[in-house]
């Protein structure tokens, strides 16, 4: 009989402890003390845990373990971002990237190494699709900026105010783990993070945003990209099976079924002579006008394997004016971490893709496979040091 594997205590939301702790005769509040060890002070050795008896000790190192990604290697943006590569349990590379502003430091970390969608936009869905991330591997992104940032050390603040799951991957076709590890990056005991500060974007997995309510209270974004179900479907194929109305109505209830005044913000990437004309934003405005939302404009990052452009600057103020002037919140987003291949859309480890995808998008661009394999080189290289 094979070895039975251990339970990793990394990946584990509060409730799902709390039931082991029972399970094994033990009180709850053991799983608050847990959790405080290993998110709060960065503990990966069950033994260093001194506020639990050493015979519990003993009992949990023979059922369990702490076990987190590893990271490959870091890069820093000369805007003061960070990127890291993460290797996760499959073998594949996903990326995070965390961005400090004034009175904030978002982290936007992966959810799935490759993506089984492929928005025409988006670098991550060139690559294929490889594998879910677990609970442990989703949470333990927000556990390492920790631990980079700060060392965990108790007398500093906090590096992370804000979590977007904008990384690698679709996070609700992933909906257990993301659920787990968003859980875990609410609790007091684990990083303590406001449910407005956790965000969740989708391209529009309607059943899931459904599913949602009965799970979570986080905020929501979603990635639009297009005023009608026509273009939306050309870019993004995800619109065929979920087209806008449905998609909107279950954003609609999702938003009513928290009981405060959070509005989803609507992603959209301008992509110059695609989806940035004049009409488009009016058709935006028209669109979105029995949702209260605020919308965030993404001028389009170049990377390769796209013939997309970016929109010039007057075309995005444009596309701006006329949403302002319908009434909207509207915020362009300012490209960060481009240097560094981090900004919005550019993401792309190293996925053993499981679909024929990424053959199939570097036979139509062959001559970009060079700087892929740079990337790879750069992740070969780190990995020997
Ligand atoms: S935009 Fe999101 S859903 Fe679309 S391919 Fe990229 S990672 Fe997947």
């Amino acid at each position: 009989m094979g070895e039975l594997k251990k339970i990793n205590l990394a990946g584990l939301s509060r409730h799902k402890l709390r039931a082991m702790f029972e399970k094994l005769d033990e009180k709850p509040f053991r799983a608050d003390q847990v959790m405080k060890w290993i998110h709060q002070r960065g503990a990966t050795e069950i033994n260093s845990m001194t506020d639990i008896s050493k015979s519990l000790r003993g009992r949990l190192i023979e059922i369990s373990e702490i076990l987190l990604p590893r990271i490959l290697t870091s890069f820093s943006s000369s805007d003061g971002s960070h990127k890291w590569i993460v290797q996760v349990e499959s073998g594949s590379k996903v990326e995070m990237v965390y961005i400090p502003e004034s009175g904030r430091g978002t982290l936007c970390i992966s959810s799935q190494a490759g993506c089984s969608l492929d928005c025409s936009f988006c670098a991550t869905g060139k690559q294929g699709f490889n594998s879910n991330l677990s609970a442990a591997e989703i949470i333990g992104q927000l556990w390492w900026a920790n631990k980079k940032l700060t060392g965990f050390n108790e007398m500093k603040e906090r590096p992370v105010s804000n979590v977007v799951m904008m990384g690698m991957g679709e996070p609700l076709l992933n909906f257990d783990n993301v659920m787990d590890a968003i859980s875990i990056m609410m609790e007091d005991c684990a990083y303590g993070l406001s449910k407005r500060k956790v965000t969740i974007s989708t391209s529009g997995v309607v059943p899931a945003i459904e599913k949602m309510r009965g799970f979570t209270d986080a905020s929501l974004a979603i990635s639009l990209h297009a005023p009608n179900d026509e273009l939306r479907s050309q870019i993004m194929p995800i619109n065929k099976k979920y087209p806008i109305e449905q998609l909107l109505r279950s954003v609609k209830d999702y938003m009513a079924s928290l009981n405060d005044k959070r509005v989803p913000v609507i992603e959209y990437t301008l992509i110059k002579g695609v989806n940035d004309h004049r009409q488009h934003a009016r058709d935006l405005a028209e669109l979105l006008k029995s949702l209260p939302c605020k919308i965030n404009l993404i001028p389009f990052n170049t990377f390769s394997l796209s013939n997309y452009e970016r929109p010039s600057n007057s075309s995005v103020s444009n596309f701006r004016k006329i949403l302002k002037d319908a009434g909207y919140t509207v915020t362009v987003r300012t490209t960060r971490a481009d240097d560094i291949g981090a900004a919005c859309g550019q993401l792309v480890g190293d996925v053993a893709d499981q679909t024929s995808r990424s053959t199939r998008y570097k036979k139509r661009f062959p001559r970009e496979i060079q700087s892929s394999n740079i990337d790879r080189n750069l992740v070969a290289l780190a990995e020997k040091m």
